[in-house]
């Protein structure tokens, strides 16, 4: 199909038209960002649109960061963690990928459904709309239906007015055949909006050749060169590398890849992904953008607590060992929450905290004290299904006997719900029904409004509800209010049937959602700190604002390992 015979319905206008149409004022556009990767997958590209967000956000700009991700699940949700890291979850209710839990970490700024978005749920909304008979007959097809679909999506946020500059993180490496159909979009947008009003940065691989000695700018050259065969010209190359680039190697990058001199920025590898903002300051990457963009500097960058952050982070005066106990332990991305979480709260406590990963399946009461006899806290991870989960049980007792501080997230809850159970009420067969449908204790089990859910995508209680904290309560000390919010992903809940009953033997429900009933939080009395909740608290931790339940479990490590030593 010719693209002249689209409707104009359904293209999308013009930016600039839609400008000039109004009153050619170009102070209110929304200028927009992208980042393309080229050379291989994992070189950051999260970390250097957050670190480039989080500079433009201390010069004063509104800034959101969003990402395309290129595969057919409509979204991360049914994903195994595994395959793509750890679902991040929004306040919103919408699974996304782990690279939103970045920028929220950075930015300190809540992300939505609408700043994550697939090639699946892209298809998903053409075909509906192709059902429902919107496109008049006509053939639906990738060039213009699904990116014009890109294109709008792309800027959402931007239109909504809140944000002046958006940046577009799209997944994948260029060149490969999922990612054309964005590739093609961002050279259509790049044209509709035209000069100053988006550019793209592309971030690439310097390889070292140890046998030569030498950094290689070639694969970069072939990438840019990838890109524009696709018709777009990058604005900003983001060099990732091992080592220093000279200025002879960055003067050949910019003449090779039609890049100014200034416009080619080296990204070294840094000793943490907070570094990562000012070395690109240091680099002159926000400056650039905002040359390019048109934009005043405005004032310098304020970075003073983020610095104080780091400085913290770097001069622990104390250390502690937390044992992480999960199933997905042979991937640091599958719990890319709560190893941040730790980072934050170990700032906040100017302390090291050594997350050390157990498997729950290795777990055994032949070893469990030689496993955990060195660790000053542990934390039982969420996770699904019935793998590794006794694991998790012998790893509460061992926390609940020994007085060592405990932090259970939600099937970490729920598995300490069912040691209680077991260990202290004498119901040898307790357990959650997601394990064992036909227990005879079924104290965790499954919420009434998920029996009859078929579907597995998007079905889970998931996003922002409303916890009540009892007064006198562990959780009320680390909040310090009564009424929290936080962002749960699950299915199963504490049973009700139960909650009296383990309360009178001493397992405290400290927090109810005030609207359903449901237990949010299980605490001990008689400990020095035994927390479980129901929802993710790692998702909300961010530099500006460490989680307290982490700050707070990180400072009774700290106390328990003094106490011990004494
Ligand atoms: N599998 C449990 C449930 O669905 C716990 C989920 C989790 O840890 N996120 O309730």
């Amino acid at each position: 199909m010719e693209r002249s015979s689209i409707p104009i319905k359904f293209v999308l206008l013009p930016r600039f038209l839609h400008n000039y149409n109004t009153n050619n004022n170009r102070m209110n556009q929304t200028k927009y960002i992208f980042v393309t990767g080229g050379v291989t997958s994992s070189l950051g590209k999260g970390i250097i649109a957050a670190s480039l967000a989080k500079l433009l956000q201390a010069r004063g700009y509104r800034t959101t960061i969003q990402k395309f991700d290129p595969y057919l699940n409509v979204d991360p949700g049914t994903l195994n963690p595994y395959e793509h890291g750890e679902c991040y979850v929004t306040d919103d209710g919408a699974e996304t990928d782990l690279d939103l839990g970045h920028y929220e970490r950075f930015l300190n700024v809540p992300t939505s459904q609408a700043n994550n978005v697939t090639t699946g749920r892209i298809y998903l909304s053409v075909i509906e709309k192709e059902r429902r008979g919107e496109f008049l007959g006509k053939t639906v097809q990738v060039v213009p239906h699904i990116t014009n679909e890109i294109k709008e999506r792309i800027q959402l946020l931007g239109n909504s007015g809140d944000y002046d500059i958006v940046i577009t993180e799209i997944g994948g490496t260029v060149g490969d055949i999922e990612s054309l159909p964005y590739i093609e979009s961002v050279r259509q947008l790049v044209w509709d909006l035209g000069e100053h009003n988006a550019i793209v940065i592309h971030l690439t691989l310097i390889p070292y050749l140890a046998a030569a000695g030498e950094l290689k700018t070639k694969p970069t050259q072939h990438s840019v060169k990838t890109l524009m065969e696709s018709g777009i010209k990058a604005d900003i190359l983001v060099c990732r590398t091992e080592h220093e680039l000279s200025e002879e190697l960055r003067n050949k990058l910019a003449l090779f890849c039609n890049v100014k001199r200034e416009a080619v920025i080296q990204s070294i590898d840094a000793s943490t992904i907070y570094e990562v903002p000012s070395l690109m300051l240091e680099e002159g990457l926000d400056v650039v953008a905002l040359k390019k963009l048109d934009l005043p500097k405005k004032a310098a960058p304020d970075l003073k607590n983020w610095n104080t952050f780091l400085r913290r982070l770097k001069n622990p005066k104390h250390t502690v060992n937390i044992g992480l106990v999960g199933k997905y332990v042979e991937m640091q991305d599958c719990y890319k929450s709560i190893l941040e979480a730790f980072i934050h709260a170990g700032a906040a406590n100017e302390t090291k905290v050594n997350v050390i990963s157990i498997h729950s399946e290795h777990i055994d009461q032949s070893n469990i004290q030689e496993k955990f006899s060195s660790l000053d806290g542990i934390l039982v991870a969420p996770g699904f299904g019935e793998r590794g989960i006794e694991g998790k049980i012998d790893a509460v007792r061992y926390a609940r006997e020994n007085k060592v501080p405990f932090f259970g997230i939600c099937l970490g809850m729920q598995m300490a719900i069912i040691e209680y159970s077991r260990n202290v009420l004498g119901y040898a067969d307790a357990n959650s029904t997601e394990m064992n449908e036909h227990t005879a204790h079924p104290v965790v089990n499954l919420m009434e409004e998920q029996k009859t859910i078929t579907d597995k995508g998007g079905t889970m209680r998931l996003g922002a509800w409303k916890c009540d904290i009892k007064k006198d309560s562990l959780a009320y000390k680390i909040y310090g209010k009564e009424t929290i919010s936080e962002r749960h992903r699950h299915r199963y809940e504490y049973n009700s049937k139960y909650v009296a009953q383990l309360e009178n033997a001493g397992l405290i429900a400290s927090g109810v959602n005030p609207d359903t009933g449901l237990v949010e939080i299980i605490e001990i009395e008689d400990h020095p700190f035994f927390i479980g909740v129901q929802y993710h608290p790692e998702y909300k931790s961010t530099v500006a604002n460490p989680h307290p339940i982490f700050v707070n479990f990180v400072a009774a490590a700290v106390q328990s390992k003094k106490n011990n030593i004494k």
